[in-house]
């Protein structure tokens, strides 16, 4: 099914870039500027089975992409840029901000050294239990277990059930069906059935977190840096939605006071983990409000418009996804009819 859509999804930037429909689209559906979502970026890697490739960029496409974005005369700046203009209605100049959630050490070694290149700003989105070692990467150890099993034994809806995964085709399914599944589980429980599934299979889930994520000692070095802006991204990754208001008030708070005091600077933007609408809606908008953000990023693909502004809490952000690497749709992402495709031709999404 999300190959499917994959393929769906590709079509339509092809129609919308072939047809030239975005450049007729841009005046009406590019809003006034765009946040931009990464997470890994990283040279690709071989293989059939990457389940988690929309998660992840090559240094060259952001390369590409931030050429395309300067020869259009977009300024590229920084959230508390994006927060100062919506509030003064500044929008004499399109605008671009970069962001990337979760604190992977590839932003350090093969984003940051891009966004030099260009003096270009970008905001780091920091889950503070990844940069203390003991966050859960359920995503990545789900792959990594299927990547290496022939067959997967699991309980789903109280029947065990034996899932196929010796090809390509047949990983691909499974990770789709047990991604969707665990996603829709309480944190304990997905928490309980992750790690069970990586010690049947010789998978160490805990090493993965302090594999791929920045400690804060390297955060420091990171944040150091004039063109880094640190933001918050919760404690442990939960889906905040599914949280009781107290839990999900402290995992706003206390994970901005952890960063703060780890590295000793002010955070004032947010990112809520997961980010779409089955994981940040009205009431979570209103606690990063009252947590005192400036800030708060969703994944709901969208534009800035100027309505942004009263919605601070809820703005959406256009993703730079690695299945989709095809310098032809740079031009389709930054008309906003992309964006405008997705979600159902809304100017604002903040409900
Ligand atoms: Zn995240």
């Amino acid at each position: 099914m999300k190959q499917f859509r994959n393929t769906v999804i590709r079509a339509g930037l092809g129609v919308l870039y072939f047809s030239g429909a975005h450049v007729l689209l841009r005046p009406i559906f590019s809003g006034v500027g765009a946040i931009f979502m990464l997470h890994h970026v990283r040279p690709g890697k071989a293989g059939d089975f990457q389940p988690n490739r929309h998660l992840e960029v090559t240094p060259d496409f952001l390369r590409a992409m931030l050429s395309h974005l300067r020869a259009q005369g977009i300024d590229l700046v920084t959230m508390d840029d994006v927060h100062r203009r919506l509030i003064e209605k500044n929008f004499a100049r399109r605008f671009a901000c970069f962001t990337l959630d979760d604190g992977y050490r590839d932003n350090r070694d093969y984003a940051l050294p891009v966004l030099r290149e260009f003096e270009v700003p970008c905001t780091l989105f920091v889950t503070s239990d990844f940069a203390e070692g003991c966050g859960q990467l359920w995503w990545i150890a789900l792959e990594m277990t299927i990547a290496k099993a022939s067959s997967i034994e699991v309980t789903i809806g109280g029947v065990p059930t034996r899932l196929d995964t010796a090809s390509a085709a047949a990983k691909q399914a499974a990770f789709d069906r047990l991604h969707d599944r665990l996603r829709g589980l309480p944190e304990h429980d997905m928490t309980r059935e992750m790690r069970a599934l990586c010690a049947r299979h010789g998978v160490d889930d805990a090493a993965i977190c302090r594999d791929l994520c920045m400690s804060w000692e390297e955060l420091k070095q990171c944040a150091g840096d004039a063109l880094v802006t640190v933001g918050a991204h919760s404690i442990t990754h939960c889906n905040l939605a599914h949280q009781s208001e107290a839990t999900a008030s402290e995992e706003l708070t206390v994970s901005r006071a952890r960063i703060e005091n780890a590295l000793q600077r002010p955070v004032v933007h947010l990112a809520y983990p997961y980010g779409d609408r089955q994981a940040a809606g009205a009431r979570e908008f209103g606690l990063a409000r009252a947590a005192g953000y400036k800030t708060a990023v969703t994944t709901r693909p969208g534009m800035v418009f100027p309505e942004s502004g009263a919605h601070l809490t809820a703005l959406p952000r256009v993703s730079l996804n690695g299945n989709y690497q095809d310098t032809r749709i740079l031009p389709v992402l930054t008309s906003g009819a992309a964006t405008a495709m997705w979600n159902g031709f809304r100017r604002v999404d903040a409900a």
